[in-house]
């Protein structure tokens, strides 16, 4: 076995982190951080360190770590069937399975799930066939795609395009041509402080009106939104924000893409966000919560009305030109289905409804009236909690303080992980959906000691 300071010297010298700041990496200027192995809600490292998991890993590993049945479904599966492609009808019984797992959750409206290996690729997909499907209904000009500022939609050409973070973008010559950001529905950050809910959310539909007034309703084939906006500061919309978004893109037309990498299967304490807010998405992306991150997975779900339209198109053309080698991996599939019916089992998504609301609710309670904590929200087990300088005329820190990178610091070191989100002071907690009260008090007592370290 390798020593630590083996391991520390390798990982420098030979691995390419992504989301690092490579220079300072090899250097040794930042730690190396590893896991060795993790159980429940804990993650324990190298040194026998053993930290709770506040975020989920990247707000993905929804059962918890170390759960039997999944490693023993992979395992078996594994041993039966490695691996067997899924091009030209070809499928596996899991993974044939785990698509009618996907279905029956699904909102009635859907009809197929396409099965990719990560949120990016999967939302690669679905512009693929936004595309296709505007083309064979003989609609070339129709191909813009509405995205907003600070959405997170993955980090490949495409995605990294549709992401609205210029973190993702900078020197990457990114976005894309064809890709517009409107408003993000982020009424803490409003400009104007005097604004209502409503009023802020006439002000994002207005943006929008505008936007597809200004491009022409004809060149635009999609709108692609988080439920709840995740990376760019986890943040729930106003009320009444996507009644009045949905609206619109009916009226000129444009499909809607619910990308629900992170509020899929049980995130918000509904299976889908789409679910929480009465969304009729054409597309679904999935992905993180499928197989709860013990085996790469996502996927697209594409509705009855897009179903019928790529039918036609291959009827016209021939068999999709679309396809990884990876696509519906078996031992994926596997770790999905066992996956799936431990959410069921274990009740998840009532435990995120039910103990995430109790998170913070006592997370008000600890730190709500600090001068330096300026809003606490979430949805279900998905919580943010944004720091400002100023609490009564909302000023921010300077991004040079680095509040946020400090603070999530200092959590750590009262052993819970928090992410420090990369716009704007907040830490982010999307902690396994099987967190007990227990280990919620935890997480809130941890933070409690953080702040009043690191701002008194
Ligand atoms: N969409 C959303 C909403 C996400 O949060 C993420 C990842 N955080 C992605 C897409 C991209 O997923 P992946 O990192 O698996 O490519």
């Amino acid at each position: 076995m390798l020593t630590n300071d083996q391991l520390d010297r390798f990982d420098r010298e030979n691995f390419f982190h992504p989301s690092t700041h490579l220079a300072q990496h090899a250097r040794g200027e930042s730690p190396s951080r590893i896991v060795k192995t993790a159980k429940g809600v804990f993650i324990e490292d190298r040194d026998g360190k053993k930290l709770l998991d506040g975020f989920g890993g990247l707000y993905c590993v929804n059962v918890g770590y170390g759960r039997e049945s999944i490693i023993e479904a992979i395992a078996d599966q594994a041993k039966e069937l490695a691996y067997y492609h899924a091009y030209a009808g070809h499928g596996t019984e899991a993974s044939i399975n785990l698509a009618k797992m996907v279905m029956d959750r699904a909102p009635d409206h859907m009809s197929k799930v396409y099965f990719g290996l990560s949120g990016s690729d999967a939302n690669e997909t679905n512009i693929k066939l936004v595309w296709y499907y505007n083309n064979i209904l003989g609609r070339p000009e129709k191909k813009k795609i509405i995205s907003r500022r600070r959405g997170y939609h993955g980090s490949g050409l495409m995605t990294g395009s549709l992401t609205g973070l210029p973190g993702f973008q900078k020197k990457f010559d990114l976005p894309l041509d064809r890709i517009l950001h409107t408003e993000a529905p982020y009424y803490f950050r409003r400009d104007d402080l005097s604004m209502s809910e409503a009023d802020f959310v006439s002000h994002c539909v207005d943006e929008l009106e505008v936007m597809i007034a200004r491009e022409g309703a004809d060149t635009i084939a999609a709108f692609i939104g988080e439920p709840v906006l995740g990376t760019g500061g986890i943040v729930p919309p106003p009320a009444g924000y996507w009644e009045a978004i949905s609206a619109v893109l009916e009226k000129h037309d444009i499909m809607l893409i619910a990308d629900e990498v992170v509020t899929g299967f049980g995130r918000l304490g509904t299976m889908f966000g789409s679910e929480h807010y009465g969304l009729k998405p054409d597309l679904i992306t999935i992905a993180k919560g499928l197989t709860s991150a013990y085996a790469p997975l996502s996927g697209s779900i594409v509705s009855e009305k897009m179903w019928k339209v790529l039918e036609q198109g291959t009827d016209e053309n021939g068999p999709i030109g679309h396809g990884w080698t990876y696509s519906a991996h078996p031992i994926g599939a596997a770790a999905g289905i066992a996956n799936l019916k431990l959410i069921d089992e274990l009740n998840l998504v009532q435990n995120a409804g039910e103990t995430g609301a109790y998170l913070r609710h006592t997370m008000k309670e600890a730190i709500g009236d600090h001068p330096h904590v300026g809003d606490i929200r979430g949805e279900g087990m998905l919580m943010a909690v944004e720091f400002v300088k100023d609490k009564a005329d909302r000023t921010f820190f300077e991004a040079s303080d680095k509040m946020g990178y400090k603070l999530a610091a200092a959590l750590l070191s009262e052993g819970v992980i928090a992410r420090a989100m990369p716009e704007g002071d907040i830490l982010g907690y999307a902690p396994p959906l099987c967190l007990t009260r227990e280990e919620a008090d935890q997480i809130v007592n941890a933070t409690h000691k953080a702040v009043t370290t690191v701002l008194g």
